[in-house]
């Protein structure tokens, strides 16, 4: 008998969105991830989390429409890390005209189910806050709802829910082999000791690593696919409000603004071929001008490379050849042959429509398995249990309980843990009762909590992926977390 029915390679969002997903249908699942949750593309995202505007050019109605969906679920599972957002764009002399935008706009109004967001609407920015950070030619703009999602902590969150529901989630664990027999056979590397794990299917979630792992681990053909490199930027704030930005970019392309936590702004996304190790993805010079350039088209304030304190690139993988889906849908391949234990790959693909993809995933091993059906769309992710049009009576509650935390401080903590939060701050009655801090907010009850229920172990695990606290805190703090952190791993 196999130790478990299911062993997922990868902790990106596909990952433990196949783990979730099975877990909670009732099988026995293990996720290995070589470093931590969110490591790769996962937590370099734009974290749109949307329909895609542009797909209404290509006519992809039905498509736009099934994201949409994708988009609301997400509000209604995860309202602390999926946030409404009214994003704009400024219309612009040399682009699409005025009459298109609105025109798509309308459609995408009417693809969209969504009863609580606001439709879409045409806004004179000469005299209006949205306009205040605009160059002048700016006169009109068109505003549309669409998701801001915290990706690394989705991620954490959605494999939080599949250890909640039995799956066992190891990080720091490279899977450097698999046999294929009636079950399969994976060798795992775990912190220096080499381990044999069984599963009666696996399932390969190793992102742009994906064709690594089919022809050096598990030697089977590689997925025909390309990888194309994607990167945003982040500079100090450029702008007061909390819309997002679309900027028109003079190819076509879609730039997004948006505001990122609380001081900075993130732009992006600039697009690539690939070629060479996704672990050694980084941007270029003319992709940092590229979207320097972007915003320079509209914002007042210009910015160059010396004003980017933040870069973050990744890979994601494209399907080519036959039976290739439309790119934004991500790749779910299945493999039964007689005798030989299954095998699912699924890559690619955006944040907005990983629940679907994880479910298709899951379904193709019905015939094996006893499952109970498909149930993620309903259930809310670890923190999320609150409806989304509470989010502020929850920060206020917050406040109300734990009268030390200022507004911005509330506020960070309710879209990190949502209702979670009593696990880090408890019974507390003033900051000293949270143990030792770290600068930039961090406190040693957080990150006891992040070492305790969510894989932290390192403290670019905490600076960056359970939070983005890095991009404030002082390189003094930082020692001091990593000592910290180095030694509340040495005790029992
Ligand atoms: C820069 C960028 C911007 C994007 N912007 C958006 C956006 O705005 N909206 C949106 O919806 N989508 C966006 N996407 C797409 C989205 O981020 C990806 O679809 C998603 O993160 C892919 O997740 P994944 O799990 O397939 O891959 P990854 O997150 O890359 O995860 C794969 C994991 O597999 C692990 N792994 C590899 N080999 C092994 C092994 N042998 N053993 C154990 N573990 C292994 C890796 O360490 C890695 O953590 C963007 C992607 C990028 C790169």
């Amino acid at each position: 008998m196999a130790d478990f029915d299911l062993a997922i390679i990868g902790g990106g969002l596909n990952g433990v969105s196949v783990a979730r997903d099975a877990a909670g249908r009732g099988l026995r699942v293990i996720l290995i991830e070589q470093g931590d949750l969110a490591s790769a593309a996962s937590s370099a995202s734009g974290r749109l989390v949307q329909g895609d505007l542009l797909a209404l050019e290509r006519r992809a109605f039905r498509r736009t429409r099934a994201a949409l969906a994708e988009r609301d679920i997400w509000m209604r599972i995860a309202p602390h890390l999926v946030r409404p957002a009214r994003f704009v764009i400024p219309a612009h002399a040399n682009e699409r005209p005025a009459w298109l935008l609105r025109l798509g706009l309308l459609v995408y109004d009417r693809l969209s189910a969504s009863r609580s967001l606001p439709p879409s609407e045409a806004i004179d920015i000469t005299h209006h806050r949205i306009g205040d950070a605009l160059q002048r030619p700016f006169g009109v703009a068109f505003a549309y709802s669409d998701g801001l999602v915290d990706d690394s902590r989705l991620v954490v969150a959605t494999a939080m829910d599949a250890a909640e529901r039995g799956a066992v989630i190891r990080t720091g664990a490279r899977c450097v082999r698999a046999d294929r027999l009636d079950i399969w056979r994976l060798a795992v590397i775990d912190r220096g000791h080499r381990q044999i794990i069984t599963a009666r299917s696996l399932a390969n979630a190793a992102g742009a690593f994906a064709p690594i792992v089919a022809e050096t681990v598990l030697r089977t053909p590689p997925p025909r696919a390309i990888p194309i490199k994607m990167g945003q930027i982040v500079v100090s704030r450029l702008f007061e409000t909390d819309n997002v930005y679309a900027f028109q970019n003079h190819d076509g392309r879609l730039i997004f603004a948006s505001p990122y936590h609380r001081d900075f702004t993130m732009i992006g996304t600039v697009t690539s071929p690939f070629k060479g190790d996704p672990a050694a993805v980084s941007m270029t010079a003319d992709e940092v001008a590229y979207l320097c350039n972007a915003a320079n088209r509209y914002f007042r304030e210009r910015i160059g490379a010396s004003d980017v304190v933040r870069l973050m690139a990744g890979v994601n993988l494209v399907a080519t050849g036959p039976g290739r889906r439309f790119a934004r849908e991500g790749t779910v391949m299945f493999d039964a042959r007689r005798r030989k234990a299954p095998l699912v790959t699924v890559f690619g693909g955006d944040l907005t429509t990983a629940r679907r993809r994880a479910e298709r995933a899951v379904s193709y091993l019905l015939p094996f398995y006893p499952m109970s059906p498909p149930w993620t769309a309903h259930a809310a992710l670890p923190g999320g249990d609150f409806p989304a049009e509470q989010f502020e009576t929850e920060v206020e509650r917050a406040r109300e309980r734990w009268k030390f935390l200022n507004s911005d401080q509330a506020l960070r903590l309710v879209s990190a843990y949502g209702t979670r939060l009593d696990g880090i701050l408890g019974d507390a009655k003033a900051p000293a009762d949270l143990g030792a801090s770290f600068g930039a907010e961090l406190t040693e009850a957080e990150v006891r909590y992040l070492m305790a229920k969510e894989w932290a172990r390192f403290p670019d695990d905490v600076l960056w992926r359970r939070s983005k606290l890095g991009l404030t805190m002082e390189p003094a703090d930082r020692e001091r977390l990593a000592a910290f952190m180095a030694k509340a791993q040495l005790l029992p």
